[in-house]
């Protein structure tokens, strides 16, 4: 892969929370996968959000909420063109990828599943996709099977055609393990799925940083995005899905802005997406975004993609060293073909969290435990791992602190 184009300074100035000591020593930052870091111009959005331009959306005469209305209407064609969606009104706000995947499951799953039919899930799967699948199964006598994995985290794309035929009605499948880092082959998954006449969710909870988005090109039917792992703020998410499915769908939640004529015996309902878009949204944070978008796209998904693979990179090696100097201490966990920077492993003989806290006393945060996917960490025999993710403001300095700290921790195990 050529060099990346990037000025990795220049980025990790845009971030002012990267600059602090944590337990007296310059935080490195390696939870990337739970939540990225804000740039400077989202904080100072929202900021200028509060300051002068709140009011609420959509149903006042009056100036600033016309102006709330413009900025928010402004993520919504932001975020059409970041994932290439053919229109704006494709694009539904929620508060993060957990609710669009419940909101598919409580809206298209209520209408569209009956006893018998088939939703097929992957044993990556984080448990914001196999809860909400199990509830409306359980509810509609609907069945829930599952594509299993190898060692190395990959899906089994031969089991995936045995499971699939005319009763599968949905496949529902993580774009990018955030366990494990492995990128599925969502194309080839999607293709298979509309043969055999079944609709296909994407969660794009990690893929959306890190790889190029494109939803006309996929032609998936729905994709969930979450921009706080997005350098965006928390509590906001995007649903997309194609306008004929959502038109067919029942509303999610009712209330506010969801209607166009309401009576006491009889409601009509709006339009898409204010049909799924009940009460006063996350209008801050949803502007906010925007400029987490933008920060994106100015620097470009192949230059952080390229940066972060370099990082994945560095990182494996230095483990390959340490572990030719101590007999094979640290297993990495996730060891796909197609990966993105983010990177599990186990330490022979010391608990993930008791790693996990004596990184911490060295100012390096990463995560530690079964990363909300319980099912994937049994069938990999274990009950959890410590992982490191890597983001655009990562540098190699920060993994040689950590290949660093874990010698020493090694010394202790
Ligand atoms: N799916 C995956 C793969 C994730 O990594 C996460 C968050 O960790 C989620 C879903 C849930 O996303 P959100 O926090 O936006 O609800």
């Amino acid at each position: 892969m050529n060099q990346p184009n990037i000025d990795i300074d220049s980025i990790r100035k845009q971030f002012p929370i990267l600059h602090q000591q944590v337990n007296g020593k310059p935080l490195v930052y390696l939870d990337n996968a739970a939540t990225t870091q804000k740039p400077q111009s989202v904080i100072d959005a929202l900021t200028k959000y509060y300051s002068v331009d709140n009011a609420n959306i959509h149903r006042a005469a009056h100036t600033l909420a016309a102006r709330s209305t413009e900025y928010f209407e402004d993520t919504r064609k932001t975020i059409q063109q970041f994932i290439n969606a053919r229109e704006a009104e494709e694009c539904i706000f929620t508060k993060g990828v957990t609710e669009s995947i419940n909101l598919v499951a409580q809206t298209w799953g209520r209408k569209f599943l009956s006893a018998g039919d088939e939703v097929v899930i992957t044993a990556l799967e984080h448990h914001s996709n196999i809860v909400p699948w199990q509830i409306i199964c359980e509810e509609k006598g609907a069945i829930l099977k599952v594509i299993p994995i190898n060692d190395a985290g990959e899906l089994l794309m031969d089991e995936y055609e045995k499971l699939l035929s005319a009763k599968t009605k949905l496949v529902a499948c993580v774009w990018v393990s955030n366990a494990l880092g492995t990128i599925n082959p969502v194309k080839v998954i999607i293709e298979k799925a509309h043969a055999v006449g079944a609709v296909v969710l994407l969660d794009g909870a990690q893929a959306c940083s890190h790889l190029e988005v494109d939803v006309q090109a996929l032609n998936c039917d729905f994709l969930t995005v979450s921009s706080h792992k997005l350098y965006g703020p928390t509590g906001v998410g995007v649903l997309y899905g194609k306008r004929a499915l959502l038109e067919a769908m029942p509303p999610y939640q009712g209330g506010g802005e969801m209607i166009k004529e309401v009576t006491f015996t009889h409601t009509t309902y709006n339009e898409i997406p204010y049909k799924f878009e009940a009460g006063t949204p996350n209008i801050g944070d949803v502007i906010a975004f925007k400029y987490a978008l933008d920060f994106v796209s100015g620097i470009g998904k192949y230059n952080i993609a390229t940066h972060e693979n370099d990082l994945l990179n560095y990182f494996s090696k230095g483990i390959q060293l340490i572990n030719q100097s101590t007999n094979q201490s640290i297993t990495l966990i996730g060891t796909a073909q197609q990966k993105i920077s983010v990177q599990s492993f186990t330490i022979n003989g010391m608990h993930h969290f008791d790693a996990g806290m004596m990184l911490d006393a060295k100012g390096i945060a990463v995560r530690t435990g079964h990363h909300c996917t319980q099912p994937l960490m049994q069938r990999l025999g274990l009950d959890g791992t410590i992982r490191v993710s890597f983001s655009v403001y990562n540098t190699r300095e920060e993994i040689d602190i950590l290949l660093y700290a874990l010698t020493k921790l090694l010394r202790l195990s």
